[in-house]
């Protein structure tokens, strides 16, 4: 090992821009390669914060209150019946933020030089002395380790893990962001500055404020940010997850599809729901957001973090369900552990990713079943059972207004 210890980051969205900044300010010699040919920003929608989100933000010196703060922050919870009446009331504070935010914070923070475009990782080799990533465009570099933030399908987890693989949990959440100044005066009354859920049978919507798209957090300049699970079989009888993954020109997408090929009789469909089950506020927003999109809801869980000098990190290797809102707090704990591990020994990469395996492998798994269980009224219902026990314990408005999203010490 040289002077510096290198460290190849794959997938530079969250999780890779959590790990890349940490090692680099330990004095790693770190490059993020990143699949995507265009720069990420401008994708993406609301995040829920936990305290691991701000610990790698404070550890990385990240002025989170530059602009008016990192996110908008709420006081309590709220839950509205069908004419749009309040239904209990919970007071959490919190503060959430959005991806977009998030992302040109932690992509401000990383020399522009180290960080590669276009650079699609197909393989991985290792020997005793490094690691190799080996790219679609024919660039190959070596390290000393390799950290895999490559997403759900992510290929290096591929190549090691190939049993490992997300498991569809029957039903998608129609999410968006909606401007505050395009919602009514009343709708903004009743959902600014709260988290506020609706629970039609069957159906969970929650949504909340958010920075709006130039990052601003002053009233009036705000977005909604709507996530609206809805049961959607991917087969049998009642499969509603072909169709609704079937694009304009008539193309199947598996599981996820780009927002403007989402067709529109299926944004027409998912608004008539809308206006026959949901709160008014909610009719609202969901009516006036501009492009919707569609995320099935996965569960993944990796048994194995680490392989010699690879490791999984984020979404590559644990993906809870957002019941939790854990998705990018995990994967900033996943690289404060990592960090932490790492700098033990720097001159003994192997041992840190055992070390750094071991712990988050606890956590992970932790996370997963609790979301899973969280989500489990919404998954008997994909199954075609609408079952009462789990509606009363986890579909009233107490149930949700305590459990979704919070902050829980695994
Ligand atoms: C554009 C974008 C927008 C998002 N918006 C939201 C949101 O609004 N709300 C929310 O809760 N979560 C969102 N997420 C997911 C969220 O970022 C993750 O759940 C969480 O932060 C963990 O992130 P991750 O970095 O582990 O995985 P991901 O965020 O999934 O990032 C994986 C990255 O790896 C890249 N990649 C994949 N394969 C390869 C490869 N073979 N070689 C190189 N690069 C590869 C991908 O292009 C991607 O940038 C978004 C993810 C992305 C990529």
């Amino acid at each position: 090992m040289g002077a510096a210890p290198r460290a190849l980051v794959i997938g530079g969205s969250l999780g890779g821009l959590f790990a890349a900044n940490l090692l680099l300010r330990q004095g790693w010699d770190v490059e993020v390669f990143e699949q995507s040919a265009r720069p990420l920003a401008g994708r993406g929608a609301g995040i829920v914060t936990h305290p691991d989100l701000f610990a790698a933000l404070g550890r990385l010196g990240i002025d989170i209150n530059v602009s008016g703060g990192i996110g908008v922050d709420i006081e309590c919870r709220v839950t509205f019946d069908r004419e749009g009446r309040e239904l209990g009331r919970l007071a959490i504070p919190q503060c959430l933020t959005t991806w977009g935010r998030l992302h040109s914070l932690l992509l401000a923070a990383f020399p522009a030089g180290r960080h590669h475009l276009g650079h699609a990782c197909t393989a991985v080799e290792q020997d005793a002395a490094g690691v190799t990533a080996v790219f679609a465009n024919g660039h190959r570099t070596r390290g000393d380790l390799l950290v895999a933030a490559d997403g759900i399908r992510s290929a290096v987890r591929a190549q090691f893990a190939p049993a490992v693989q997300p498991r569809y949990a029957g039903y998608i959440a129609w999410r968006g962001l909606v401007e505050e100044g395009a919602l009514s005066a009343a709708t903004r009354r009743d959902l600014f500055p709260r988290l506020a859920f609706s629970l039609p049978p069957a159906e969970h919507m929650v949504g909340y404020p958010v920075a709006g798209f130039d990052n601003s957090v002053r009233e009036g300049e705000r977005c909604f940010n709507f996530v609206w699970y809805r049961p959607a079989p991917a087969d049998g009888p009642s499969a509603a997850l072909p169709e609704l993954c079937t694009d304009i020109e008539g193309r199947r997408h598996e599981m996820a599809i780009p927002p403007p090929l989402i067709r529109p009789q299926v944004i027409a469909a998912m608004r008539e729901a809308a206006r026959a089950c949901l709160s008014p506020q909610f009719v609202e927003v969901v009516e006036k957001t501009p492009q919707p999109f569609l995320q099935a809801i996965f569960d993944l869980e990796s048994e194995v973090m680490h392989f010699g000098r690879v490791a999984l990190l984020g979404d590559a290797a644990f993906v809870a369900r957002p019941h939790v809102g854990m998705g990018v707090s995990k994967a900033a704990g996943d690289a404060l552990a990592l960090a932490a591990a790492l700098a033990r020994d720097p001159t003994d990469p192997v041992a840190g990713l055992r070390d750094y395996a071991a712990q988050r492998l606890r956590f992970g798994r932790t996370v997963i079943a609790h979301a899973r269980a969280l989500g489990a009224y919404l998954e008997a219902c994909a199954q075609g059972r609408e079952d009462a026990g789990l509606r009363s314990r986890l579909h009233t408005p107490q149930a949700v207004m305590r459990d979704i999203a919070v902050t829980c010490d695994f």
